[in-house]
């Protein structure tokens, strides 16, 4: 044989390996099926929180081929049995996510398929499915047709995306960057400001809205720092809201924040990562207004109960989001289309992407839409049980909440934030549910978050169980 054929042939034998046949995928899949539906089964009584350090030598890479079984194991030991157990319906903390299965099985089969999602020419079937995820979206938040949008992988990158497209509509550069305006609530994400420094804006002027006892942006204090700023020569250009968040779950007054941002023609954009989903229930008119926005950014790993990584953006001004994301490079010349924005590639900074409509697409047509909705209303009838319960054992809780995020505390007359830092304390030792905490002006309060579909009457009352014992050591201790 001749020398290069030879070469070939010896280096396919080893790389053979990677396409498995069909007698061991069925073994491997039987395996993670097994795997995970011991794994499911046992939620109900698992541990939502187990604070233990991970054996980093178990998760090292060598050159000697494993099995499943034993790389289960691991996963199992390493993974799932540490931190904060996110599939859980005790995670109560922080904003939890989803993780229902027909999201997992959308998974699997974009990637078996590998189907390239970023351009419609590759694959205009993924793409077609990436853009009816988003065309549902529109009609569910009242957005027009001709909204352009992207299924990036969470709420931070989707934030960016708008916030560039509100950059790049205003032309907010160079030397115009110091005397841009943005106005903002202090009780915005984090990510906002992060997005800000990564696309050039970190010099740019921002300015707090006075908020109210909800802690609501105060719609008069925005119109009067607005006036004020163009008064002063200054350059405002984009206002922010938040319609549920993150440490109590309030929605600003979108209407009326709407309503000023067109008179003193302002981009208004939404930020709905944790409560957008909400529209779909009872608290719909809490939303008025979020139709007007110019981009809004929701977080289906949050409210549509998909597993982590998946984020959506829909913006109204097509240019405005293709002057950054659109690029034709000459390698890329066989997938010019007319209509660009259906390209995923050209409203979003990557161009390869996981085929994250599938995810989404499959389990809205397995189940519908009734179920989602249900759940969701679900959990705000949760959060109202478990703040009755929390009265009932003597717990101050904070205002009924907009949504399913609301905080309490216990009154210990004069050594209150300690008390309930320590009664935190417990709780996380305890682990049976996952609460987090956060500072309110000052004051240390217990937070709950109610959205994962698997928290239900069971779980609030395994919380209220847990929080009584926690309650008994913290007073014991405290007295001690
Ligand atoms: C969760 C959240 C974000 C960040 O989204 P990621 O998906 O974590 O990147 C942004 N804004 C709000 C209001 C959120 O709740």
């Amino acid at each position: 044989m001749q020398p290069l054929i030879k070469q070939i042939r010896d280096l396919e034998e080893i790389s053979a390996q990677l396409e498995i046949d069909i007698v061991h995928r069925k073994e491997l899949l039987s395996s993670l099926g097994e795997y995970t539906n011991q794994f499911i089964e046992s939620l109900p009584t698992a541990l939502s929180f187990i604070d233990k350090d991970v054996n980093k030598g178990n998760l090292k890479i060598s050159n000697q081929p494993g099995n499943i079984a034993e790389i289960l194991k691991v996963f199992n030991q390493e993974v799932a049995e540490s931190g904060i157990k996110a599939a859980s319906g005790g995670h109560v903390g922080y904003i939890p996510g989803g993780g229902i299965y027909a999201a997992a099985l959308g998974d699997f089969l974009a990637a078996v398929s590998n189907e390239y999602a970023g351009v419609a020419y590759a694959s205009p079937g993924a793409v077609a499915i990436e853009n009816e995820v988003l065309n549902w979206l529109k009609e569910v938040f009242s957005f027009p047709k001709s909204a352009v949008g992207n299924l990036a992988s969470g709420g931070s990158v989707s934030n960016l995306i708008a916030l560039t497209a509100a950059r790049d509509k205003f032309g907010v550069k160079n030397e115009k960057v110091t005397k841009s305006v943005i106005y903002l609530s202090t009780q915005a994400h984090h990510c906002i400001q992060k997005s800000l420094r990564i696309i050039g804006l970190e010099d740019v002027i921002i300015r707090y809205v006075d908020l109210d006892a909800d802690f609501k942006i105060n719609p008069q204090d925005l119109e009067f720092k607005i006036q004020a700023d163009r008064a002063a020569g200054l350059h405002p250009f984009l206002v922010i809201a938040s319609a549920g968040t993150t440490d109590v779950g309030a929605i600003d007054p979108l209407d009326e924040m709407a309503a000023i941002a067109k008179t003193n023609n302002l981009w208004f954009h939404v930020d709905a990562a944790y409560g957008g989903f909400f529209v779909l229930t009872s608290k719909k008119e809490l939303f008025n207004g979020i139709e007007k926005a110019d981009s809004l950014v929701v977080d289906p790993h949050k409210g549509m109960f998909l597993p982590y990584g998946i984020g959506a953006v829909l913006i109204k001004d097509a240019n405005a989001v293709l002057h950054a994301n659109r690029y034709a490079a000459n390698y890329m010349q066989d997938a010019v289309l007319e209509d660009l924005a259906i390209d995923p590639a050209n409203v979003s900074p990557e161009l390869t992407k996981h085929f994250r409509g599938l995810r989404f697409w499959l389990p809205l047509r397995l189940h519908g839409i009734e179920p989602f909705v249900a759940c969701l209303e679900e959990k705000l009838l949760l959060t109202q049980y478990f703040r009755e319960k929390l009265v009932e054992l003597g717990f101050e809780v904070g205002p009924v909440p907009d949504l399913s995020v609301s905080y309490f505390w216990y009154p210990a007359e004069s050594k209150t934030n300690d008390f309930n830092k320590q009664l935190m304390q417990h709780i996380h030792e305890d682990g049976s549910v996952f609460l987090s905490s956060t500072l309110l002006k000052d004051k240390f309060v217990i937070r709950m978050a109610i959205l994962s579909f698997r928290t239900k009457l069971a779980t609030i009352n395994r919380a209220i169980e847990m929080i009584k014992r926690c309650l008994e050591k913290t007073k014991e201790q405290m007295a001690g």
